[in-house]
């Protein structure tokens, strides 16, 4: 093996991997103490399991070649960048390598499209089967589905892969069509529709027969780009929960644009999505899945993006506040649920707290109520509801102000930290 090579590749490829986010990715600095094949400081990241374990993944591409030109990949055609294929037998080889030394327990591996997407997507499952069946891993494969790709593929990649995932890039198709000609909506939604049903279809033998090999157990997720094209906040969110609803996602990721070329069909260079806008999506996207909101109570005509200042859930309720207050001691799961500043934690320990004693706010503030918010929204222990006269925008205004002095707090406490161990040190 030629290890400069390789690890010529291994830059290469593990930073054209970076764009995809669809695995929880965070960066590792993980340093190769030896001179040998570890120096993969952009190539690990994160991942989280379906019990919960965090596990380290190599995330690479296998090449960054590719026949298409969307507009807002850096690895499209005509992009003028270096360009890197591994052999099949290379990633198999650097995947047990680092899986010995420790530095991983998984694989996330993905492509740019080369000749077609059924010649990428042979390869892609010849590295995860010669891993499962040669090698006798049993560590964590994330495959990338190519669009595209046939039915019997997606069949058999679900036989080595614990999760599959096909991105759907541009949450429209007219987005699509305007800056991924080369790709079909279609082409998405096939091997999407395939991994479904793979998925039932083992579910429902293994209840008949426990025998039954799994097929993709961690199931499937995609990966949406954020502010590429003019979509709201809106348009996202429904699309998301489309793919939630008709294709059992595990996952929804968004994926901030980040500019990387002068293309009017594009935003300009240097203006990035703000991160908080991601933020904002994927608290929404929690409230969609776990608090039993429906979009349109979040974001409607009138309101088709999300605001930056607040999140989610006080956005509602300081739209609706006819629903309030709500009394802490009466209401049910669902109600407390949709109190800004009450988590799904804290909604069963109010719930098994108030079986023995009725609660005010000294047992709320313990059991980790964020009251600075929940105080506008809820009566407890009594009928006073002291807020009564306040609307939407003084609410709001006293919030942000107490956040901010909040923070404001935090920032002095380091301070006089800091200037007390300055003190300490002269
Ligand atoms: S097919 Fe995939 S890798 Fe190729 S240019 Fe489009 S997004 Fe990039």
């Amino acid at each position: 093996m030629d290890f400069n090579r390789i690890k010529e590749k291994l830059n290469i490829l593990a930073d054209a991997a970076k764009y995809d986010v669809s695995c929880s990715s965070s960066g590792s600095n993980r340093k190769n103490k030896n001179n040998g094949l570890g120096d993969t400081g952009n190539g690990i990241c994160h991942t989280y399991t379906e019990d919960g374990r965090c596990v380290s993944l190599l995330k690479i591409l296998l090449t960054n070649h590719c026949i298409f030109d969307c507009a807002y990949c850096v690895t499209r055609k005509s992009n003028d960048i270096k360009r890197a294929a591994f052999k099949i037998q290379e990633v198999v080889d650097l995947t047990i390598n680092f899986y010995r030394r420790n530095y991983i327990e998984g694989l996330f591996l993905s492509s740019g499209i080369f000749k077609s997407a059924d010649h990428t997507m042979e390869r892609l499952i010849a590295v995860a089967k010669k891993l499962r069946e040669e090698e006798n891993f049993n560590g964590y494969i994330h495959l990338k589905s190519i669009p595209g790709a046939s039915d019997e593929l997606m069949y058999e990649a679900g036989l080595y892969a614990d999760r599959l995932s096909v991105n759907i890039e541009i949450p429209t198709i007219s987005g699509l069509k305007l800056l991924a000609p080369d790709k079909k909506h279609e082409d998405f939604i096939k091997p999407m529709q395939k991994v479904k049903d793979e998925i039932i279809r083992y579910k429902e033998e293994k209840k008949i027969i426990k025998s039954t090999s799994k097929y993709a157990p961690a199931g499937q997720s995609t990966q949406m780009i954020i502010g590429a094209t003019g979509e709201s906040d809106k348009d996202i969110m429904y699309s998301a929960t489309h793919f939630y609803k008709n294709f059992n996602m595990k996952r929804v990721y968004y994926s901030g644009y980040v500019p990387i070329s002068s293309d009017s069909r594009l935003p300009s260079l240097g203006s990035e999505v703000p991160m908080l806008r991601e933020n904002r999506l994927y608290q929404t996207d929690w409230l969609l899945r776990f608090y039993g909101f429906s979009v349109n109570e979040i974001l409607d005509v009138n309101n088709p993006n999300l605001d930056m200042d607040i999140d989610p859930k006080l956005m509602w309720a300081l739209r609706n506040l006819n629903h309030f207050p709500i009394d802490i001691n009466k209401a049910d799961a669902r109600m407390l649920a949709r109190i800004p500043g009450i988590g799904m934690g804290s909604v069963h320990k109010i719930i098994s707290g108030r079986k023995y004693r009725n609660l005010n706010w000294e047992h709320l503030k313990k059991m980790g109520v964020a009251l600075n918010r929940a105080q506008y929204f809820i009566i407890c222990n009594s009928n006073d509801w002291e807020r009564r006269d306040l609307d939407a925008n003084k609410i709001k205004g006293m919030i942000l102000q107490s956040q901010q002095s909040k923070y404001k707090n935090i920032h002095n406490n380091q301070l006089s930290l800091f200037n007390l161990s300055n003190h300490l040190i002269n």
